[in-house]
């Protein structure tokens, strides 16, 4: 890496909070160069939220800063440290193969991490090259994106690079690097690796820390005890963490590695591998090759993320309470919280999903017999709420039988019996049942494209698409279409 980059018109403003941190927290490092870095693909609206000038950044000089050949002012380059449980087993791990650049101060003072992904090795790479290939760096730009566009909390993606150099996995694969925004990335597994490796003083630097920058107004409550301020992060982190699942059940995301390593405490969906989105309701779906006992299916995902949380809330035990039965008491009654609220969240989504205003009784039971017709059917998720909102009753493929029928009354029953118009019944439906999602054969369709032939049209298609998920325009109909041999298994690999 050269020593800097000064270009005062692509608009870079770092303030490093983290790199003030003890360093037992991380490692400075700079960005292995690569040969003959090339811009793929540039999220301008992004560009311009951060403050950052689009064109400014596609000059050659800002290229080089997306492939880690120089350090733009006021970035200081680190590796992060964390720990975290993989599949359930507790490991050291770390940015490996991914350097913080530093935190852009955004024109409204909002503060985003800046992170290389594939930027080389560092202390925390294990066996691994440090590197990435182009296929997953775009996979996960496009599903980031498709995420925000749906009104999910995510980490963001900036550029992708290509580095001119090969990276070895089962085959030769062309190496990239993406540059990641997030709110930070301060993980579940941050607090395992201080609460395992670290003193108690180095846990409570790391919650003052997340509670500075993701819950100030926690910051002025009581050092400990139930009215304390760490008592209040770990209820903070429950709820956004079960209004974040709530939202991928909602549209089928299923996340494939929800190790807590990949759990954020901003509350942000984080760490896009082999996740993808499910066609035909079954809440045992699972994508990952990796998932063999099915550990993160879709349906799991609620109880998987107690779990996270339940390791995030030892971590701060010796904070809660001087004393560790009331401390376990008060992280248990907090973690609690994470089953009404996840519930919550979720039937509201639901009901909107199905242009339900105000909360009835039979609400719950209304939307469980849908989803078990759905499962018996194999009826498509996404597809199956599409034809409820546009009024195709006949297209889903439980249609024709008496139970359909006898749904879709009951259903009819409780719309006639909200004073609401049909027009705003079915604006809700619209603003809450998207168009498009990722689907994997499409998104594969566009990596092909793209990583074997040069060829970004049709991934800028799909973006287009995927980027306005609620407008229901006639050409997102093309990206509603199944794949064609919709039963065969779709897998995702984690040799990302
Ligand atoms: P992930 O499965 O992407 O969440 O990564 C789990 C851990 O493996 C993290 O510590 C990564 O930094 C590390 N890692 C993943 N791929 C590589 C690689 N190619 N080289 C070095 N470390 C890696
Ligand atoms: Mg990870």
């Amino acid at each position: 890496m050269s020593p800097s980059n000064d270009n005062p018109q692509t608009g870079w403003n770092f303030d490093n909070t983290y790199a003030r941190l003890p360093e037992f927290f991380f490692t400075k490092q700079e960005a292995k160069p690569v040969g003959s870095p090339k811009l793929i693909v540039l999220n301008d609206p992004l560009a311009a939220e951060l403050g950052l000038d689009p064109e400014a950044l596609r000059s050659e000089a800002n290229v080089a800063v997306f492939a880690g050949n120089e350090v733009p002012t006021g970035a200081e380059p680190l590796a992060q440290a964390y720990a975290g449980h993989q599949f359930g087993h507790f490991t050291m791990l770390g940015d490996g193969r991914a350097l913080l650049l530093g935190e852009q101060i955004a024109p409204g003072g909002d503060r985003f991490d800046i992170q290389l992904k594939g930027s080389g090795r560092t202390p925390y790479s294990r066996g691994g090259d440090g590197r990435a290939a182009l296929g997953p760096m775009l996979r996960e730009y496009i599903i980031s994106e498709a995420m925000h566009a749906l009104g999910i909390p995510t980490t963001r993606s900036l550029a992708v690079v290509t580095t001119g150099e090969t990276v070895v996995r089962e085959q030769g694969l062309r190496g990239a690097i993406l540059t990641r925004v997030a709110a930070s990335h301060v993980r579940v597994g941050t607090f395992q690796y201080a609460a395992q490796f670290g003193e108690p003083a180095d846990v409570r630097t790391l919650a003052d820390y997340v509670i500075q920058r993701h819950y100030p107004e926690l910051a002025e409550l009581a050092d400990n005890g139930e009215a304390g301020r760490y008592l209040a992060l770990l209820r903070e982190a429950v709820q956004r963490q079960a209004a974040l699942i709530a939202k991928w059940q909602l549209v089928g995301f299923i996340h494939g590695v929800m190790n807590t390593d990949n759990m954020a405490l901003s509350g942000e969906t984080i760490d896009y591998g082999p996740c993808a989105f499910m066609d035909a309701y079954d809440p045992a779906t699972v994508f990952s090759s990796i998932d063999r006992h099915g550990r993160y299916a879709y349906g799991n995902q609620p109880s998987i993320a107690v779990w996270n949380l339940s390791r995030f809330a030892e971590s701060l035990l010796p904070l809660l309470h001087e004393e560790e039965d009331q401390a376990v008491r008060l992280a248990e009654e907090a973690l609690h919280g994470f089953a009404w609220q996840f519930e919550a969240a979720w039937l509201q989504g639901m009901r909107s999903k199905l242009g339900l205003f105000g909360e009835q009784e039979g609400d719950a039971a209304l939307v469980k017999d849908l989803l078990d017709l759905m499962h018996q059917h194999r009826a498509d998720f996404t597809n199956t709420f599409l034809a409820l909102t546009f009024g195709r009753r006949e297209e889903p493929p439980m249609a024709g039988t008496s139970e359909w029928s006898e749904w879709l009354s009951r259903w009819q029953a409780r719309l006639d019996g909200q004073t609401e118009s049909q027009e705003a019944v079915r604006e809700r439906m619209r603003r809450s049942n998207p168009a498009v999602i990722p689907r994997n054969h499409r998104v594969e369709e566009a990596l092909e494209a793209a990583v074997e032939r040069d060829d970004y049209g049709v991934m800028q298609r799909l973006l287009e698409a995927l980027t306005q998920p609620f407008a229901h325009t006639p050409e997102q109909a093309d990206y509603a279409e199944l794949p064609a041999a919709c039963d065969r298994p779709y897998r995702t690999f984690c040799g990302t």
